[in-house]
This record gives C-alpha cells, structure tokens and sequence, in this order.
C-alpha cells in the first residue's frame, strides 16, 4: 500500500523544528535584512552557534550524523522534512553536529584531527573539486599533486569553493596520476590552512552566507598520511559527496517557495488597486495556483528521492530529477511572488529580491540544470532508468 502519511515520531520531530523556526530564526529577519542592507553578515557566527547550542540542549544535534559519534542519525525523509522547514526563513541557519559525508572514510588519525573536530564545531571544512577550467567536466582537473619523498607537493587552483574563504582545512582533489586521470588518477587530500594554501574571495549576487573563495595551492607540501581514503579514490569519493545530498537543495528551495506564496497572498489580499484587492484578479490567482501546484510536484519528488535513499535504492536518478525540477520551479515561483508585490518586490525593506537571488543559485552549483538533464536522459537511453519511475 502506498501510504503518504508522516509518522508519529516524523511529526513530532518536524513540529519540533517548525517551532524552533518561528520562535528563533522568523523574530530575527528583519534585523537579517537590515544587516544586509549594510553589507554586513545577516547572522553573525557566535548567534548561530548561540542557536546550534540552543538546538543541542533540547536534543537536536548533527541531524545525519551516526549515533556513534553523538548524531540523532536521522533518515533522509526526516532530513528532507527539516530542511524543507528551514527554509520557510531566508535567516541562514543549518543546525549543528554535521560532518561532510566522506570525511567518515578518514582513518582513526585523521577522524581525530578533522571528522570529530568538525563535527563539534570547532574546525570548519570546505570541499574543493571545481578549478577555472573545470566544472561540469570536472575530470578536467588540473591541480597536480607530485610525490617528494613523503610528502605530496599540491599546486594548482580551485575556485568557487563555498567556505573557502574561512575554513581551517580543505578536502582538495587533485591529479596524482596524470595518464589514469579521474580513472584512479586523481586523489583527495586533507590540507591545513597552516600548510600553506590561500583563499581569496569572490564577488557573487549571493548574500554573505554564499560567498565563496578562490583557493591557491603554491608547493603546498602535505604528508602522505593526509591522503583521505586510498590513492587514486579521490574522483569516487568527489562524486559521493557531491551526489549524497543533492536532494537538500529543492528541499530548502520547497520552504522558501511555501513561505512566499503565504506571503504573497497575505500581501494580494491587503493590497488593492481599481477598488479591490489584487487577489480578487484572476491574474494573480492564476500565479498563487500555478505556483502550490509546482510547490505540490516538488514535495513528492523531493521525498521519493529520499525516500529511496532510506531504503537503500539507487537514488541518483530521483535526485537529480528533483533537483532539477527544484531549480526550475523554484526559480519561476520567486519570479511570479516577487511580481504579485510589484515595485516593493524590488525593495530590500521585503526578502523577495533576497530570494530572487539566492535560489538562482540553485541552477547552477552542485550539477546545473543541464548536467542535470544530460544525466537523467542518458540514465533514460542507457535503460538505468525508466519513465514510469521507481514504482515500475
Ligand atoms: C556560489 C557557488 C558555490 C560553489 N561551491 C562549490 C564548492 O563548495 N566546491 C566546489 O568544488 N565547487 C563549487 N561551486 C562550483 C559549481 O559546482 C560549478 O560552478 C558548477 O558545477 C558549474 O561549473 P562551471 O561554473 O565551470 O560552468 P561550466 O561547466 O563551464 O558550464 C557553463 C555552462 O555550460 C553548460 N554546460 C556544460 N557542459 C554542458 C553539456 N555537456 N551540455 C550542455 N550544457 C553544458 C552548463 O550547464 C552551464 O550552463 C560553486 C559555485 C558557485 C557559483
């Protein structure tokens, strides 16, 4: 039987959740906006760690992260359903106890000095695969890193890298065996900033929170015992970090959406023109309808990718489609509530336009729409996928 209902225990987390929002981050927007407004950081570091603390004392601590190391190791599903209620704020807040997923193939050394630190909150990564002449074709990579007795000499650049501009370590990918390239050839390195690499920040429509860096390797020396995983994983391991979360991005995407359509309509029924309000037009019906029909799509296919997850499918496919879609929608749904509340959408006194440009982002980072495409189609031709969905 297909049942679409939450459990007890789902419900109850998520209600948890959708409080800790509207009691803690919904009383902080304005301040956000007016931060912002001056340039300056929406969310200062020691209010979110305020907040993270404020989270771990009722319980909730690293949302993914594997009771053993102190996590509530939550299932996708609850995953996607948190997410989805931290984005019905545009505060930018994630909750606390989190790890990037392949930090966990660290030996027991290396989990010491980078995966529990990390997780505790007192060290910060970053992920850095993407270079200037490699992005979507990120087998093009060009940052070498050459053996010299027991060290690895890195050189090279990355660039975009989110975090970049203060994270103490970077999980860096680069070519160690050039004639294996992405096939065995390239490697995945923990490197301190004290090793030597610089980060330098890059402009971007994107608030604060999004800003990421451009990192310059120049002979940065790494001893061998940094390699993360085994020589030559490194393009394994890039692809499993960047394909474990990807259906958390439409998820907070699915927040912002069912907030701004509330506020959309809180602001039709309000605002009138002609003798009446804008929500007594069929135009803006149209746009509050077209848009919680999106909104509708999105949920499902959301949650069916991770739903597969959970159960230890292929879910690479659901992903990307969600993803996808997430991106799309998301991004026409901004447009048409940013138009309901016409030249005040264009203000920053309202986060329409905050929105408008932070989920442009979401086309772009972490696979764009059109790798997007070219994965599910040829997913599709090659008979790894098929149209009538996971369901057969
Ligand atoms: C704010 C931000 C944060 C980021 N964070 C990180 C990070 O933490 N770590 C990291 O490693 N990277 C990060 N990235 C990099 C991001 O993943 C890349 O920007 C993305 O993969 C696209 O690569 P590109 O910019 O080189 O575009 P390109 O690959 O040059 O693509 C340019 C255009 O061509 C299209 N295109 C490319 N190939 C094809 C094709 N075969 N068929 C059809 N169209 C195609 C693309 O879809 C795009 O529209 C971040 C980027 C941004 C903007």
């Amino acid at each position: 039987m297909v049942d679409f209902s939450l459990s007890e225990t789902e419900r109850d987390i998520r209600d948890w959740v959708r409080n800790f929002v509207t009691r803690e981050l919904v009383p902080m927007e304005n301040e956000v906006l007016r931060r912002e407004r001056r340039g300056e950081e929406g969310i200062t570091s020691e209010e979110k760690n305020a907040l993270r603390e404020k989270a771990r004392a009722a319980g909730f601590w690293g949302v993914q992260t594997p009771e053993e190391y102190g996590g509530m190791e939550l299932p996708a599903v609850m995953a996607a359903l948190i997410e989805i209620e931290l984005g019905r704020t545009f505060v930018p807040f994630s909750f606390g106890g989190g790890a990037d997923n392949i930090l966990y193939y660290a030996n027991e050394e290396q989990k010491q000095r980078y995966l529990l630190p990390t997780i505790a909150g007192e060290r910060k990564s970053c992920f850095a695969i993407t270079e200037p002449g490699a992005g979507s074709d990120a087998k093009e990579l060009r940052t070498t890193a050459r053996k010299e007795g027991s060290e690895w000499v890195i050189d090279g650049e990355k660039t975009f890298i989110t975090g970049g501009i203060d994270a103490d370590f970077t999980m860096v990918f680069a070519v160690t065996d050039k004639d294996k390239g992405a096939d065995g050839g390239v490697t995945c390195f923990l490197v301190d900033r004290d090793m030597g690499w610089k980060s330098e920040p890059i402009e971007i429509m994107g608030e604060r929170e999004r800003q990421p860096a451009a990192l310059i390797f120049e002979s940065v020396r790494v001893p061998e015992e940094n390699i993360l995983g085994e020589l030559g994983g490194g393009f394994r391991l890039a692809m499993q970090w960047i394909g474990s979360g990807r259906y958390l991005l439409p998820a907070r995407a699915l927040g912002n959406c069912e907030r701004m359509v509330e506020m959309s309509m809180d602001y039709a029924k309000n605002r009138s023109t002609f003798g009446a309000p804008i929500a007594d037009r069929q135009a803006i019906q149209w746009m509050i309808a077209d848009s919680a029909v999106e909104i509708e799509a999105l949920r499902w296919l959301v949650l069916q990718a991770a739903w597969q997850r959970d159960q230890g499918m292929d879910s690479r496919h659901a992903q990307s489609i969600a993803k996808l879609h997430g991106g799309v929608r998301a991004n026409e749904i901004v447009d048409r509530m940013l138009q309901i509340h016409g030249g005040m959408g264009y203000t920053k006194e309202f986060p329409l336009e905050r929105w408008y440009r932070d989920l442009r982002l979401l086309r772009i980072f972490e696979g764009t729409d059109e790798i997007q495409r070219r994965t599910i189609s040829r997913n599709l031709l090659k008979g790894h996928a098929s149209v009538s969905g996971s369901l057969g």
